[in-house]
């Protein structure tokens, strides 16, 4: 799966283009690609996939953890799937450290996901400082954890080192490897049904993206900064995807 996730870019506009621009991405492999656009362009996006006939799915960048819930200024999970998502991400690092979220509120939003039968992207990733302290299995086991004590979640896991992400610094292929070699181990001893596949993440560009992908255990691509041009993406998708 290549998932391209906006953050907090775009405009009506950009929506337009883009989906425009990803018509010319044949359909077998629109349907290997998730967008996550902002939520306020959800609708938006969802309407116009649908009018244009595109196989690309939906998904969502974060669902609040409560369903019922009085929550001003919330979107619970029923509403994302209202709008057409299929997917969600759950616990990126910027979410992590920009607001402080931690295991337990993580844990409820796979919650509120999983009862709406989103699918969950669930990131992990170590810090820099977690990277040089060599803690980064220690750190990823914790994370790793949250998810797979959810009986009957849909998940992939999307490994994104920290200080990869949008800092244009991909890490090194044998670390990845060996990093994504413990993540399926680390699975192996769950019984995992709803689990997908590990998404590698952080700064993926067109000229790195073919190699990643072609690892073993690299199960598809979380993309930030380049899936914002349709362009940009759509040669990913094709040089990845198309045989
Ligand atoms: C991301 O959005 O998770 C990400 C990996 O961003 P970028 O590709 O810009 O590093």
């Amino acid at each position: 799966m290549l998932v391209a996730n906006w953050k907090m870019n775009g405009s009506e506009t950009m929506i337009n283009n883009w989906i425009e621009g990803i018509k010319s991405v044949p359909k077998n492999i629109q349907s290997k690609c998730i967008f996550c656009p902002p939520s306020c362009f959800l609708y938006q996006a969802s309407n116009l996939i649908k009018e244009k006939n595109l196989e690309i799915c939906l998904g969502a960048q974060d669902v609040d953890p409560v369903t019922e819930n009085s929550l001003t200024g919330g979107i619970s999970a029923k509403m994302l799937k209202n709008m057409g998502c299929q997917y969600v991400i759950i616990g990126h690092s910027e979410r992590r450290n920009y607001y402080g979220e931690k295991d337990p509120l993580l844990l409820k939003k796979i919650l509120a996901a999983n009862s709406e039968k989103l699918e969950i992207i669930f990131c992990i990733g170590e810090s820099l400082e977690e990277k040089k302290k060599e803690k980064t299995f220690e750190v990823l086991k914790r994370q790793i954890s949250i998810i797979t004590n959810v009986e009957k979640a849909k998940f992939f896991i999307a490994y994104e080192p920290v200080w990869a992400i949008g800092t244009g610094e991909v890490a090194e292929i044998q670390y990845i490897k060996v990093v994504h070699e413990m993540i399926k181990e680390e699975l192996r001893n769950v019984d995992l049904k709803g689990f997908n596949g590990i998404i590698y993440g952080g700064s993926i560009k067109s000229d790195s993206a073919k190699n990643i992908l072609a690892m073993e255990n690299v199960d598809g691509l979380l993309i930030g900064g380049a899936s914002l041009k349709e362009k940009e993406f759509s040669n990913i998708v094709i040089n990845t995807l198309l045989n």
